[in-house]
């Protein structure tokens, strides 16, 4: 079994107590993780703190170097990091659209090297006469990374690389079910990076806590749950921290009357399993007019009864388990309440494989909103599918609810769809498709979906702050 322990300050570090890491897929221990006290996340903030004024005093392509050798080192071990992947996570190898494991991979290394890429420079404002003002972006010192289960090793990246080449150091806590390819992160990335740089300990909430509320963390930048995000901002008040929240969502897509079944079911099957549902920005609520329902439910329905749900280690699983089995109690009481309100089940609904956290991939129709599964968001293989006659009625009921991450609109007359799409209250739309990031486009939320953004220049943004330098000429 692989050991794996904290890093700080360069340097491995074994604990007291220590915790196991379930695979999801057969319930069987995959690893040890140690598990860090207070005292250690105390060293590891210590450290950060200690390495930040040299880190932020590099260039940006001294900083860009290491972190390309970073993507380099990491990409030495994709076999480990993707098979590490699958037993903690439980999605499969290649699965489903080559969405698996090896899919968040793939996009770790890409998101290394396009962030690591990225700069930000000072912006002249005004230069005449009378002054030359610039504005300046500095780093804010030690960042807290907090992440969840659902891609443990692209949400560590996605916090950590902008954070790190815009000058900060990190401590980073991944989440207590997935914690192990963001500690062998930690190993490779010690030998590379200057000591105290990037700091990883491991630990549940109590430990996510401590860390929010440390007067020696400048920054938190949390994805997971929204009571979480709100827990997080209040006891990141003691020392008025900055935030980056990226919480939960129940995307809506609206499919029109004109959309082409054909060329869209598909797609609008993979944005809405992709990591088998426990995606933030999946399509959760698929709101279908009543022209193009029956078309749509029939091929959705096709579609996923030729997938297979199993362990991500077989080379034909499409999907994997759910992540723990909490969730797979959150998705089996929505599915219990929409059949107890007579929603029909087009497939799926029963668990029929208990050695893992198995729910086979389930499309619900004749469901409306109120229904907890329409309302409440399922972060699972489950999807309601919701019949609507008037658009307006559908805008409405996307934007009822009170988290707005994503949302989708599907039609064959763009402009139409792009006016529909500027209604919706979200912070990404997607035009004829779902759930998909880039490196260079925003990303984040809106209400209760959290606030700030992730990638391009304005997510780099996120981890500065503005220092106006004005040189006067007279
Ligand atoms: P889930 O319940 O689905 O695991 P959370 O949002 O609670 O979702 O967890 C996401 C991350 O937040 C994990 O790393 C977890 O350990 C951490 N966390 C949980 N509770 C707290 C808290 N009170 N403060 C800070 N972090 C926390």
């Amino acid at each position: 079994m692989q050991e794996f322990n904290l890093i700080i300050d360069g340097e491995k570090v074994s604990t007291n107590d220590y915790f196991d890491v379930i695979n999801p897929a057969d319930k069987s221990v995959v690893a040890r993780c140690p598990k860090a006290s207070v005292e250690q996340l105390n060293t590891a903030v210590a450290a950060a703190k200690a390495a930040f004024p040299a880190w932020s005093a590099l260039t940006y392509a001294e900083r860009r170097d290491k972190l390309m050798q970073l993507a380099d080192a990491v990409e030495a071990k994709s076999e480990a990091f993707i098979t590490l992947l699958t037993k903690e996570q439980g999605k499969p190898i290649n699965g489903f659209a080559d969405l698996g494991a090896g899919f968040e991979f793939g996009g770790t290394l890409a998101w290394i090297r396009s962030t690591a890429s990225m700069e930000l420079t000072p912006e002249t404002i005004q230069d005449n006469d009378a002054a030359h003002i610039a504005i300046h972006r500095k780093a804010l010192g030690v960042v807290g990374s907090i992440t969840p289960w659902n891609y443990p090793l692209l949400i560590g990246i996605w916090h950590m690389i902008p954070a790190l080449i815009t000058g900060n150091t990190v401590v980073i806590k991944p989440s207590e079910m997935t914690p192990l390819t963001t500690l062998f992160l930690g190993e490779i990335a010690k030998d590379i990076l200057p000591k105290g740089v990037l700091n990883v300990v491991a630990g549940a909430g109590e430990i996510g806590g401590a860390m929010s509320s440390h007067k020696d963390i400048d920054k938190i930048i949390f994805t997971g749950s929204t009571p979480t995000g709100k827990a997080i901002m209040k006891s990141a008040a003691e020392n008025l921290k900055r935030l980056t929240l990226e919480l939960g969502g129940n995307d809506a897509g609206i499919v029109l009357a004109d959309a082409d079944i054909e060329a869209i079911a598909g797609k609008i099957f993979a944005t809405s399993f992709i990591n088998n549902g426990q995606t933030c920005a999946a399509l959760k609520r698929l709101y279908v007019h009543e022209a193009v329902y029956e078309q749509l439910c029939e091929a959705m329905t096709n579609i996923a009864n030729s997938m297979k749900t199993g362990n991500g280690l077989d080379a034909d699983t499409d999907f994997g388990p759910l992540q723990n089995e909490k969730q797979l109690e959150i998705v089996k009481a929505l599915a219990q309440d929409a059949k107890e309100r007579g929603a029909n089940f087009l497939c799926g609904g029963e668990v029929v494989d208990e050695t893992g956290y198995f729910y086979p991939i389930t499309l619900v129709n004749n469901i409306q909103d109120g229904a907890r599964l329409v309302d409440e968001e399922q972060f699972g293989p489950i999807l309601p599918i919701i019949k609507f006659s008037d658009v307006e009625e559908a805008i409405t009921s996307a934007n009822r609810l009170s988290v707005g991450l994503g949302g989708s609109v599907w039609s064959t007359d763009i402009e139409k769809a792009q006016s529909i799409g500027s209604r919706l209250e979200c912070g990404t739309v997607w035009i004829n498709n779902h759930a998909m990031v880039q490196p260079d486009a925003p990303f984040g939320g809106v209400k209760d979906s959290g606030f700030g953004v992730a990638f391009g220049e304005a997510g780099l943004k996120e981890f500065t702050s503005i220092q106006t330098m004005q040189t006067s000429k007279s």
